[in-house]
C-alpha cells in the first residue's frame, strides 16, 4: 500500500515577466488501487501539477510538500522519483535520437528496479504488453518518439507504465489526440495495469470521455491552481452536462 500526498502545494513558473504563481495551494492524496481524475478547464494548472511532481526544472515549488510513503519527493532527482515508484508519462516526452523503444524500455526497467531484467522473461513481457496494446512488433525497433503519431506516443506511454509497474502513475491528457479505437485500447492498458499491480492512478483530463473507459473512484475539479470541488464518479457526469463555467465564475468572485 503506497500513498502520494500533496499538501498545500504552491508552484511558480518562470516567465519573461518574472515568476508567476500557477498552483495556489493544492491538497490531494492518491493511494494504491485508487483511480483519481483531475478535471478542469484549459490553463487551470493541471499540467503544472504533473510537471511539478515530475521535477521539471521550469517549475519552482515555493510552499507545501509532496511525499510518497512519507519520503520527500521534492528533494529527489527525477531518476530517484522514478525509482521510488512514481511514473510520470511526460517524463521523457522528447525524441531520443538513436535509442530504440526496445533499448529504452530495458534501460528504464533496469534503472527503476535496480537490476537488468532477465532477458527471456523480459522479451516475453514486452511482446505481451505490445500485443495487448495492438502494437506491431516493428515498433520496438523504432527510435523513441521519432516521428511518433499522437496515438503512438500515448501507446508508448502506456507500454512503459505496464512494464515498469510503478506504485503511482500520473497520466496527463492521455486521451488527447486519440480516436475512439485508440482511446479504448489505451484505456484497457491502464485498466490492465491497475488490475495487475494495484497501482494508484492520477488521470488528468479536460474531457469526460476517457472516464467512460477508466472508471475513477474520486473526481477533483481543478480551477485556477486549486482543487475547487471533489466527489465520486457522479461528479464527472455532472461536469459532462454542466461544464466548468460555474466553477470558473466562483473562482473569479
Ligand atoms: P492546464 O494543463 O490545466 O491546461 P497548464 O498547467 O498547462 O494548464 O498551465 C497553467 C497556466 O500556467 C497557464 O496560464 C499557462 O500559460 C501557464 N504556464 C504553464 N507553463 C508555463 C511555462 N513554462 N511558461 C509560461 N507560462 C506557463
Ligand atoms: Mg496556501
Ligand atoms: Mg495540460
Amino acid at each position: 500500500m503506497s500513498t502520494l500526498e500533496i499538501r498545500d502545494l504552491h508552484v511558480t513558473v518562470d516567465t519573461e515577466q518574472g515568476a508567476k504563481e500557477i498552483l495556489k495551494g493544492v491538497d490531494l492524496s492518491i493511494s494504491s488501487g485508487a483511480t483519481h481524475a483531475i478535471m478542469g478547464p484549459n490553463g487551470s494548472g493541471k499540467s503544472t501539477l504533473a510537471y511539478s511532481i515530475a521535477g521539471h526544472p521550469k517549475y519552482t515549488v515555493t510552499q507545501g510538500t509532496v511525499t510518497l510513503d512519507g519520503e520527500d519527493v521534492l528533494s529527489m532527482t527525477v531518476d530517484e522519483r522514478a525509482r521510488a515508484g512514481l511514473f510520470l508519462a511526460m517524463q521523457y516526452p522528447v525524441e531520443v535520437p538513436g535509442v530504440t523503444v526496445s533499448n529504452f524500455l530495458r534501460t528504464a526497467k533496469t534503472a527503476v528496479s535496480g537490476e537488468a531484467p532477465k532477458l527471456r522473461t523480459w522479451v516475453k513481457d514486452v511482446k505481451g504488453a505490445m500485443d495487448n496494446l495492438r502494437m506491431d512488433s516493428s515498433f520496438a525497433e523504432r527510435n523513441v518518439n521519432e516521428g511518433f503519431s499522437g496515438g503512438e506516443k500515448k501507446r508508448h506511454e502506456i507500454l512503459q507504465m505496464e512494464l515498469l509497474q510503478p506504485k503511482i502513475a500520473i497520466l496527463d491528457e492521455t486521451d488527447s489526440g486519440l480516436d475512439v479505437d485508440a482511446l479504448r485500447i489505451v484505456s484497457e492498458g491502464v485498466n490492465r495495469a491497475k488490475a495487475g499491480s494495484d497501482i494508484g492512478v492520477l488521470l488528468i483530463t479536460h474531457y469526460t470521455r476517457i472516464l467512460r473507459y477508466i472508471k475513477p473512484d474520486h473526481v477533483h475539479v481543478f480551477v485556477d491552481g486549486r482543487v475547487a470541488e471533489e466527489g465520486g464518479p457522479e461528479l464527472a457526469e455532472r461536469l459532462e452536462n454542466e461544464g466548468y463555467d460555474r466553477y470558473v465564475a466562483a473562482a473569479k468572485a
